[in-house]
């Protein structure tokens, strides 16, 4: 990997908490057009290292650069200017609101002017075309009038992948995007993952190891903080050193 098409690297990233360290010393390098995937026994540090590359935690030392340019230490809304998008919560979400009105205020606070809630329904039509697309994109052109709290949970995270999507994205953070999913939701969602990576970046947490072979062009493996083997998911699958780190622990 050269180091012109990184769009994503870190050297060196340590995070500690009170002096332990959940993320030991990490140099990650994410290529630009790939879907990177981030995996490891619990505990290992993936959702403190998503924290850190999205600029929700501050590294206790190392460094990060986008796009060749250095971020550490810059705020989660600075790193969002850039280009980067986490994907919702389904807890962000508004239950009385409608999947579109959702879209509409994310593209609304796109724009600049911040999330503001009370903006003219006027102008929140200048966002209602843009926002019927990405409805379209995650599948849920037909539930665009349903109030977001009515809709199943599969549904809900399509919504909070649509919202990721109005920021436009380089680079798409994507924290578990299946926790929690049926197989048939699972199955839609690597779909439409397939679909959303075209012309992104994706780096993705994700414990489900059918979904990793199918989406991931990057396995990262993370143990106790540190890096412990990376490559394509067939090599990084065979290595002994991750079974080893598996073994009791369920792997595909
Ligand atoms: P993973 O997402 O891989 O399961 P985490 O990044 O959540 O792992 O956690 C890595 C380690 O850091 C764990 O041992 C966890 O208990 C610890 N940890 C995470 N966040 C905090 C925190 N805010 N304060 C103290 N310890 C934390
Ligand atoms: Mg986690």
């Amino acid at each position: 990997m050269t180091r012109r098409n990184a769009l994503l690297r870190t050297h060196g990233l340590v995070k500690e908490f009170r002096g332990f360290r959940a993320v030991s010393g990490v140099d990650l390098s994410v290529a630009e057009g790939t879907v990177h995937a981030l995996v490891g026994p619990n505990g290992a540090g993936k959702t403190t290292l998503f924290n850190l590359l999205t600029g929700f935690l501050a590294p206790t030392s190392g460094r990060m650069e986008l796009d060749g340019r250095d971020v550490t230490g810059f705020p989660p809304e600075r790193i969002a200017r850039l280009g980067v998008a986490r994907s919702f919560q389904v807890t962000s979400l508004f239950p009385q609101m409608t999947a579109r009105e959702h879209l509409e205020l994310a593209l609304q606070a796109g724009t600049g002017g911040g999330r503001r809630l009370w903006v003219s329904d006027k102008r929140m039509r200048a966002f209602t075309g843009r926002a019927l697309e990405l409805l379209d994109e995650v599948g849920l052109g037909r539930l665009a009038e349903r109030a977001a709290g009515s809709l199943p949970y599969g549904q809900k995270r399509s919504l909070e992948l649509a919202l990721s999507l109005a920021l436009d994205p380089r680079l798409l953070l994507l924290d578990e995007p299946t926790a929690g999913m049926g197989l048939e939701d699972v199955e839609r969602t690597v779909a439409l993952i397939g679909r959303i990576r075209e012309g992104r970046t994706v780096v993705m947490v994700e414990h489900n190891m059918s979904v990793v072979g199918s989406l991931a062009d990057t396995v990262t493996v993370l143990q106790r903080g540190e890096v412990l083997a990376e490559g394509p998911y067939a090599q990084v699958k065979a290595d002994p050193q991750v079974i080893e780190a598996y073994l009791g622990a369920e792997v595909a």
